[in-house]
């Protein structure tokens, strides 16, 4: 249920960091375009600015050309009359038709007459005609001088060729025409076209298609002007178009008629622009004004859609992998759920089994022990039942291995310590090798050296399984009259308190190939030899071995060469302990149990049969209770108090099982030794007998030395 929830938490989290991610991304994305945008219409704008005042210098420079252009020729006509060399107007004319190269530019010369009228010459005819006469009575307002410095008419129709032109005048002196002694004052303009002015405008590339530029004088009146500037005056267009007040206007001409700046107005479609102005430096009551619509200004080419796209496009992916992750996730998990399964299954196989196989095994093993007691047995019995014995024994060891195997590989072997004796438990080893020794007619050699700490604290059980499966390999996969060395030594341990117990067998056997040694601590890997397997066994031991000495944190290594021989070195730190106090005697073979009586709690008639067949061989008296419910009965019982010094319960039994019924008699009596005695053999099982309240634990079939350890443990 926790698991569960857990589960929906991280899938929750998954969810919700993703979906934050992609908000977190659409609106970096926005801010960024957002600020990105801010700045391209600051820079936009600028840019507008500053190509107003680069138009600004070139119409200066344009303007202050053509100026010295028309002074250069009054200079040299006014020179001339001061010299005494006067010119007449013809003369004056011819002058100034020869210097002049560009063809669209041509000057007038227009006498100053009292009478107001505004007569002279022009360089050019009109056209297809010989009359090259002008008359500027009536375009008087062309000698209203626009600025100190340049005389510089407004824009005004050229009279010769009609087109829009701006004229740069100066005064010189000439002949009078009526009488030739004296001199008149006349006007020397120099006329071009106002396209001539357009033309030297260059505008930056690319951008600000719609640019219009204007050039208006003191009253906003146009010298020049694009199609966007409306009205007469700029300042007439601006009240027209605009909401404001006289003063307002007044503001906005004194705004423009001083220095540069920009502004944004309503233009002639009502529509925002963007004006920006400057004061030309040689005129300076004239203005060059630069228009845009400010949508212009303001349009950021942003791609809308691509980056729509790009957006979407990445949540869409966000979105497609969240659902991929929940989905692996979600197979991940029933994955994992179903190998958890798998693996409860494996162990309720390995466990059921084991337990199916110990019960009858417990019958054979037990009678065949009580056949063997026999004195009226025959040899051929005897030895019969000496062979079932010795099968019997291997295929519990058989059992044992498959146990302890798949206890490893699901990480539940747990090491019981206590403190035992280092070279009693190499004693037991050597005795128990003695008959395979002896029938192989083995040279045997044992060396200890060193042995500084006897007495040490580790799984002793555990222990002499590592040193019973290397030194059994030793034996058996070495030839007749062979040669078995067993050799212990101690050395110091890096570990504070421990000592390092180095373990060394080696043989002159049948060795092993170099390509076998890879697979060597693998289960079920036997060598492929004829010789091996003739010999009893399963390739388990060393797979035990390897994963027992890897959770001892210990160190175990072969050499081997085919036909020569074997050496194994197993390394282990073992915690040093002190000598217990109480050393129990070993003799105790002949101790006198008459007065014990023991309550076997057993279902199976045959099983009772054997326990009570082999207690009573011991002098032990016992008693039955066929199921847990009745030795809770018995133990309640008043009259029975006492009667009985110790219980032996089997685990699956009908009515009450024997957890119940020990839960159950410790609730009044706490006592009583009760020790399982049953075929449910794994450490689970012997956890959960411990946790009912029961003092021990003997698997079956039964092992009469464990029980009689256990009888003793009374008598103390
Ligand atoms: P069991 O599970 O009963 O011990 P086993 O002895 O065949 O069976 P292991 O102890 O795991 O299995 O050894 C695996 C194999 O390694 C053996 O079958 C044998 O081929 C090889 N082997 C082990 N020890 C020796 C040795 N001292 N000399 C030669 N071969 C050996
Ligand atoms: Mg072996």
């Amino acid at each position: 249920m926790k698991k569960d929830f857990r589960n929906r938490l991280t899938d929750f989290l998954i969810i919700i960091i993703n979906v934050s991610f992609v908000l977190a991304l659409f609106f970096g994305e926005f801010f960024y375009i957002k600020n990105a945008n801010a700045r391209t219409r600051e820079s936009n704008r600028q840019t507008f600015i500053n190509t107003n005042v680069s138009l600004g210098s070139m119409t200066n420079n344009y303007l202050i050309g053509e100026s010295h252009l028309c002074r250069s020729w009054a200079y040299y006509l006014n020179n001339e009359s001061k010299a005494g060399r006067t010119k007449t107007m013809d003369e004056a004319i011819d002058f100034i038709s020869e210097s002049i190269i560009d063809n669209t530019v041509m000057a007038h010369i227009i006498y100053k007459n009292g009478d107001n009228s505004l007569k002279g010459y022009s360089t050019k005819a009109r056209k297809d005609t010989n009359d090259n006469t002008v008359d500027y009575t009536s375009l008087k307002e062309v000698f209203a001088s626009a600025s100190e410095g340049m005389n510089i008419s407004s824009s005004f129709m050229n009279p010769i060729n009609i087109s829009k032109s701006l004229a740069f005048y100066t005064e010189v002196k000439l002949v009078d025409p009526n009488d030739n002694t004296k001199q008149v004052d006349a006007y020397l303009l120099r006329v071009v076209l106002l396209n001539n002015l357009r033309e030297e405008w260059t505008f930056p590339s690319g951008s600000f298609d719609r640019l219009e530029v204007a050039i208006v004088d003191r009253d906003g009146k146009y010298i020049l002007s694009g199609n966007s500037f409306a009205n007469e005056s700029f300042y007439e267009y601006y009240k027209s178009y605009n909401a404001t007040t006289s003063s307002g206007v007044e503001e906005f001409k004194n705004k423009i008629r001083t220095g540069s700046g920009y502004l944004t107005m309503n233009d002639y479609s009502h529509e925002k622009c963007f004006i920006a102005y400057s004061q030309l430096n040689s005129i300076e009551d004239w203005t060059i004004l630069t228009y845009i619509p400010l949508s212009d200004i303001n349009d950021v080419h942003n791609d809308w859609l691509v980056i729509a796209i790009i957006g979407f496009g990445l949540a869409a992916l966000f979105i497609f992998d969240l659902v991929v992750l929940l989905f692996l996730n979600k197979n991940l998990k029933s994955t994992a759920k179903i190998a958890d399964n798998a693996n409860k299954a494996k162990t309720d196989f390995l466990s059921t089994m084991s337990h199916d196989i110990r019960t009858p095994m417990n019958a054979i093993v037990g009678l065949t022990t009580i056949a063997r007691q026999d004195p009226t047995n025959s040899p051929a019995t005897q030895d019969a039942l000496n062979k079932i014995e010795l099968a019997s024994n291997h295929l519990l060891t058989l059992i044992n291995d498959i146990l302890d195997i798949s206890k490893v590989e699901s990480g539940k072997l747990a090491f019981n310590p206590l403190t035992f004796s280092i070279t009693e438990t190499f004693e037991n080893l050597i005795n128990i090798s003695q008959p395979m020794i002896k029938s192989k007619h083995i040279d045997f050699a044992f060396y200890k050296h060193d042995i500084k700490y006897e007495w040490l604290y580790a799984d002793k059980l555990r222990l002499s399984q590592i040193f019973t499966n290397i030194l059994s390999n030793a034996l058996k996969y070495t030839n007749e009259n062979g040669k078995v060395q067993l050799g212990i030594k101690e050395l110091d341990s890096e570990k504070e308190g421990y000592t390092r117990l180095v373990y060394i067998v080696k043989d002159n056997g049948i060795g092993m190939s170099p390509e076998f040694l890879q697979k060597l601590y693998e289960p079920f890997s036997r060598a492929t030899d004829s010789r091996v397997n003739s010999i009893q066994g399963t390739g388990l031991g060393l797979a035990i071995v390897k994963q027992m000495v890897t959770l001892m944190e210990g160190d175990i290594e072969c050499q081997s060469e085919l036909g020569v021989g074997t050496t194994f070195t197993v390394t282990l730190d073992l915690q040093i302990a002190e000598k217990p106090q109480e050393e129990v005697s070993s003799n105790e073979e002949n101790l006198d149990f008459s007065h014990i009586n023991v309550l076997v709690t057993e279902d199976n008639d045959i099983n009772w049969e054997i326990i009570s067949t082999l207690l009573e061989m011991n002098g032990i008296k016992s008693e039955r209770a066929t199921n847990g419910k009745e030795a809770l009965e018995l133990m309640e019982d008043e009259n029975s108090k006492g009667r009985f010094d110790l219980i032996f319960m089997d685990i699956q039994m009908p009515v009450m099982n024997g957890l119940d019924a020990t839960r159950e008699i410790r609730k009044f009596n706490k006592d009583i030794p009760i020790i399982a005695m049953t075929a449910d053999a794994f450490s689970e099982n012997v956890t959960e007998c411990l946790e009912a309240g029961m003092n021990g634990h003997i698997a079956k079939p039964i092992d009469m030395k464990l029980v009689l350890a256990e009888i003793r443990k009374i008598k103390k």
